[in-house]
């Protein structure tokens, strides 16, 4: 009796789930032999951190919580803010019967865009258009795994273990407000970048079993490929809308970088908000249970996208009952804010004790979340602590994001001839014009989800170095920079300056905001541009999430470059523009000549872009410079 008393009370404390000496699977299926129907809908939840507390963690076995949008703590918190946070939730979720960690999961975009003094890399457009300068102009995947593992430190550093990145979107039309977080036009260029998953996430090992998630320790981070499937084919570039495309479309163009993925272990998979062919993506069960799970054998976690299943209905949470059903028949495991997360337990709870949904169902989203919550080492190590704060904004992280912005550029037109170039410019200049919106103004140069959600104006919103700023320590100490925000036709004939650079753009959007029918510059940009390029010789740095409408002034602009939506660094562009490096981008879309050409793609029959895809011209890097007027009155003055 004692022995069997004994033998009891042993296998009572241990618990196969808890010993990471046992085999994944068996850790797995031991955990969810344990968990009550409650416990196992708690895991498929996840919430804002509004609405999260350490009680709510508890009570409801929540298994997941997000900084979405606009949810962050206060714009200057630290990491250590940052890690209070997060490790304050976690210890609600572990006080829990079983102790199944949470996952803390945030859109690291580009960079850990929402926390201060994170350094800000090119938004995926600009690496897009990166080129390996040694490889042909091929792609640069290479750079992208760079910066990939450069925010997987950032992001751990404030102790957030989960990104829902890289968008792996193929965006088809300029229009749609999310282009810039599309890498390319192309779902080749779209594929070859999801190298930054190997980054985010390590190297997966050769013999490591297909479709499996993979994490390689406490300095990589759980990347999300999103979103599934079709989001950058809507019509008109509509945000969410319908992508109207047959299924060979859809799987040569959209489907592609998927493969890639999960090939490369993503952990998990986000279903996008649109609809292919009028059915929504988040009630899709033939692409996403049949094809994506079955046939491609992913086997992370598929996520829903915020409230995207209260919008399978329209009006969005019409009928709720059906939402979830549909929802989770068609595969979802985790469900991003159901806008109300009790009313969802509740429904789910419900639907499977009334066998509307099986229970198997539900085991299998459990299975797949609590084998991303292993693989990452939560089980392990759910807490964070202050080991990696040191490489929140570091100076090789920023020296990298620099790289990334000079690799960037797209150098559109040098010069009337190309005997008679303008790139690069000399550093000895006697007085040099910066004008333009966007020339000294962080926030317009990091776009979109950079600690807000849509992005913000001005230059307090974090650390880093604007164009103005890069120009004025990249030249002659005694080359004198005048910067004029909107100057008249005026003030530039009466100075007598050697030349002019431009900075103009488009102001920060996100999604929807940032869908645009016209693609025109908002003012006063064109006005600036013709009031100097109308004047004088000048150069027009444009900083845009996309082409947009350029023809009516390319004739008065001597050299133009698109320089995307650069990020925090911007001493890239004063490289190339003064000739430390040279312009080696390559347009990662159809630059259109007017919007009614649109949509506008690679391989289009009848297309006459103002510049084509793949287009980029390329300068020398040079060492010495001076404009002979110049020298003289430099070295009299
Ligand atoms: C976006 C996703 C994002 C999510 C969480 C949604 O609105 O579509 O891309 O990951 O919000 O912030």
């Amino acid at each position: 009796l004692f022995l069997i008393f004994w033998i009891a009370m042993t296998n009572a404390k241990y618990c196969k789930y808890k010993d990471p000496k046992q085999p994944l699977d068996i850790r797995i299926k031991d955990l969810l032999n344990r968990m009550t129907l409650e416990e196992k809908i708690g895991q498929m939840v996840q919430i804002d951190r509004s609405v999260a507390s350490p009680e709510v963690m508890k009570k409801y076995f929540i298994g997941s919580v997000l900084s979405g949008g606009g949810s962050v703590p206060a714009k200057e918190a630290s990491p250590e803010t940052w890690i209070k946070m997060v490790n304050g939730l976690q210890e609600g979720a572990l006080s829990t019967r079983l102790g199944i960690p949470m996952l803390y999961g945030i859109d690291a975009v580009h960079g850990n865009n929402n926390v201060y003094n994170a350094t800000i890399f090119p938004h995926n457009i600009g690496l897009g258009a990166a080129r390996q300068v040694d490889m042909c102009n091929a792609e640069d995947p290479e750079l992208v795994k760079r910066i990939g593992a450069a925010t997987a430190l950032e992001t751990r550093a404030t102790g957030i273990p989960y990104s829902f990145a890289p968008c792996i979107a193929v965006c088809r039309d300029p229009r749609w407000g999310r282009c810039y977080e599309s890498y390319s036009e192309d779902p080749k260029i779209v594929q070859e970048m999801t190298e930054i998953i190997l980054g985010l996430q390590g190297d997966i090992p050769a013999d490591y079993p297909k479709g499996f998630p993979f994490v390689a320790g406490d300095k990589k981070v759980a990347a999300c490929a999103k979103h599934y499937v079709g989001d950058g084919g809507t019509t008109n570039g509509i945000n969410e809308n319908n992508t109207v495309i047959s299924r060979n479309g859809l799987f040569s163009i959209h489907m592609p970088a998927y493969y890639d993925s999960i090939m490369k272990g993503v952990a998990t998979v986000m279903i996008s908000y649109s609809s292919w062919n009028g059915k929504k993506m988040h009630a899709n069960r033939d692409l996403v249970t049949d094809y994506l799970k079955n046939t491609l054998q992913f086997k992370g976690m598929v996520i829903s996208d915020w409230e995207g299943i209260d919008r399978i209905t329209s009006p969005p949470h019409a009928n709720y009952s059906y939402s979830i059903e549909a929802a989770i028949t068609a595969g979802l495991d985790m469900v991003m804010i159901p806008h109300n997360y009790m009313e969802f337990i509740d429904g789910l709870t419900f639907q499977v004790k009334n066998k509307i949904i099986p229970m198997s169902r539900i085991d299998d989203a459990v299975m797949r979340i609590l084998r991303v919550k292993f693989v990452i080492g939560l089980f392990e190590k759910p807490f964070a602590d202050l080991s990696l704060v040191h490489e929140l904004g570091s100076k090789e992280h920023r020296e990298l994001a620099r790289e990334a912005v000079r690799k960037s550029l797209v150098l559109l037109k040098n010069g009337e001839a190309d005997d008679k170039p303008l790139l690069p410019l000399p550093k000895k200049a006697l007085k040099i014009l910066v004008a333009g919106s966007h020339a000294h103004n962080l926030g317009f140069q990091c776009g979109g989800w950079t600690i807000e959600w849509l992005g913000t104006g001005g230059n307090n919103l974090t650390t880093g170095t604007t164009v103005l700023t890069a120009i004025k320590d990249a030249v002659d100490p005694r080359t004198k920079i005048v910067y004029n925000e909107n100057p008249d036709a005026n003030f530039v004939k009466s100075n007598d300056f050697s030349y002019a650079i431009v900075v103009v753009g488009e102001h920060p959007y996100a999604e929807t905001s940032g869908d645009s029918l016209n693609l025109t510059i908002p003012d006063p940009g064109p006005s600036t541009i013709t009031n100097v390029c109308g004047a004088m010789k000048c150069v027009v740095v444009l900083i845009t999430g996309r082409p947009v409408v350029i023809q009516p002034y390319l004739s008065l602009i001597d050299a133009l470059v698109a320089a995307w939506l650069p990020g925090t660094e911007g001493q890239g562009v004063a490289d190339a523009l003064f000739g430390d490096y040279g312009f080696t981008g390559k347009l990662p879309r159809t630059w259109f000549k007017t919007v009614e050409q649109l949509p506008m793609n690679i391989g289009d029959p009848h297309c006459d872009p103002l510049f084509p895809f793949g287009f980029g011209l390329t300068t020398e890097p040079k060492m010495t410079d001076l404009f002979p007027m110049d020298e003289k009155q430099l070295s009299s003055s």
